[in-house]
């Protein structure tokens, strides 16, 4: 029996400098549980006197937040690590209820979200220079990393939790502060990670949030002399226009876009492990992950035992409501997710391919769309070509390496690839020459806070995660000092 607290959706505000702000007579749109179509929440929209406080709140406290020492930031990230494990329950069952996920998978995100937290309150300590020796006795070159200053990021609905709190982990950690636009389909997370910041001690106006209308408040952020970098994590038509925007008031910018991650099993691979992996990975957020494997590329002689094996697998996934015991894929986020994998698999029938599962919208209330896999696709099929961030897979086979490699990397993204063989030469082979920022072979190895997550080519610029999670939130100064 779960306590009172988390039967009730909580109530949903922005917080800025400090302070939580309602609807008032804002205006708002209405929250929906994308598993029965339902009202959960009403959210309000910024106006630009919010956005104008939001700017003003972040400006000034960067001006101490900028000198604090990394240990007391780490304090911080550290001190709210714990709540997001003290309050993992509640905060799971609101990610199901506004953004779909069976609660299993949210449970995961919640935790993979306070491991994010630890690790860069440790890493955040670690922002080194250098020393640079001098051609001269009397003189010595250093370089330090300083913060950039206030920063403006926007995190998508998939991972509304995660997504959100790397951003802000980056940022803060790295001494800078935030306006974070996070995304307004699966809001109630990062209102509860707004009150445990406050709660943790966080100086009002390091962390601001605010909703409303993506593209206007995009616009007007991004514009203003006051924001230094941005970031931000979605589609590519929507990076390259925001990246655009801040080339042209020459801020730095982290790009963490889609993907058409292709995976090539060999005819050498354990088929079975490989199938019923891909299965179950294929299946995480019903598809609904930049990373997901999205291109099946399988080696003749193998495809049908693959085939057979993956299908079997992959249609037993009970589609339901992520808090129904049993259910396995939630509902889609929305509608348009739903429309769009109607599209690609009308796309891919009118080319030619076949339904082997799947294909159809169910029956009933909900945006639901069923584990489907289609056979015989085209390679000029739009689901071949475009990113369909959903449960909609595409199986094609291909003879030899070489070949694969080159129709893997025909496509203008870049992001995650995965392979399965049982030959280092292949292994080698395969990961060295896929343009993808991230390889993984025999496994699905990604998006641990040690390790970094980026693309290439439009998949995107910079990395969150690993090492090198604060470079993109800091600049370099050389410093060059001669004893008189
Ligand atoms: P969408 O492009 O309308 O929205 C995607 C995300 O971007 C949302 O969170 C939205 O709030 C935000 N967004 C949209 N326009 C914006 C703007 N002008 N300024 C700031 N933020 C903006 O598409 P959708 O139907 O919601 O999602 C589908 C597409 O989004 C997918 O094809 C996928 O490529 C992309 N997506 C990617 C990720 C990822 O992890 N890389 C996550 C979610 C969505």
């Amino acid at each position: 029996m779960r306590n009172e607290a988390v039967q009730v959706y909580p109530a949903l505000s922005m917080y800025i400098g400090g302070q939580f702000i309602g609807a008032d007579s804002r205006d708002g749109q209405t929250v929906i549980n994308p598993a029965n179509g339902m009202p959960l929440g009403t959210l309000p929209h910024a106006t630009i006197g919010d956005l104008d406080c939001a700017l003003a709140a972040a400006a000034a406290a960067f001006e101490s937040w900028r000198w604090s020492s990394p240990t007391g930031r780490a304090a911080i990230l550290r001190k709210v690590a714990g709540m997001v494990r003290e309050r993992a329950e509640t905060l799971a069952l609101n990610i199901t209820r506004d953004q779909g996920k069976p609660l299993a998978e949210a449970c995961i995100e919640v935790s993979g979200a306070a491991d994010h937290l630890e690790w860069h309150a440790e890493e955040c300590r670690r922002i080194y220079g250098r020393v640079i020796p001098a051609r001269s006795a009397s003189v010595r070159q250093t370089v330090i990393r300083q913060p950039i200053g206030v920063c403006a990021a926007f995190s998508p609905w998939n991972f509304p939790l995660n997504q959100g709190l790397r951003k802000i982990c980056a940022a803060l950690g790295a001494g800078c502060t935030l306006i974070l636009k996070p995304a307004e389909e699966a809001p109630s997370c990062m209102v509860a990670v707004a009150e445990m910041f406050e709660e943790a001690g966080l100086p009002p106006g390091v962390l601001n949030i605010v909703w409303g209308v993506p593209s206007e408040i995009s616009d007007y952020l991004i514009r203003s002399p006051i924001v230094r970098k941005v970031s931000f994590t979605g589609s590519v038509a929507v990076g390259k226009h925001l990246a655009a925007l801040a080339g042209a008031h020459m801020k730095r910018v982290t790009m963490e876009l889609g993907g058409h991650s292709p995976v090539i099993v060999c005819d050498d691979a354990d088929i079975e492990r490989a199938a019923t992996l891909l299965a179950g990975y294929k299946g995480l957020n019903a598809g609904q992950v930049c990373m997901s494997p999205s291109r099946f590329f399988v080696q003749e002689g193998v495809i049908d035992a693959f085939s057979e094996l993956f299908v079997a697998a992959y249609a037993s996934r009970t589609l339901g409501d992520g808090l129904d015991e049993g259910t396995i894929m939630g509902p889609l986020a929305h509608e348009r997710r739903v429309e769009a994998m109607i599209a690609i698999v009308e796309d891919a029938l009118d080319r030619g391919a076949r339904v082997m599962t799947g294909g159809h919208r169910p029956e009933g209330p909900g945006s639901f769309f069923p584990p489907t896999v289609l056979t015989g696709v085209a390679d000029e099929a739009t689901v071949m070509r475009e990113e369909p961030f959903g449960p909609v897979v595409p199986v094609t086979s291909f003879s030899t390496i070489d070949e694969v490699l080159g129709r893997a990397n025909s496509v203008p993204y870049g992001l995650a690839s995965y392979a399965f063989t049982r030959s280092l030469e292949r292994a080698h082979t395969i990961s060295t020459r896929l343009e993808a920022g991230m390889v993984t072979i025999n496994h699905f190895g990604l998006a641990l806070p040690e390790t970094p997550l980026g693309g290439v080519k439009d998949s995107g610029l910079g990395s969150e995660g690993g090492v090198e999670t604060f470079d993109a939130y800091l600049h370099t100064k050389f410093i060059s000092e001669q004893t008189v």
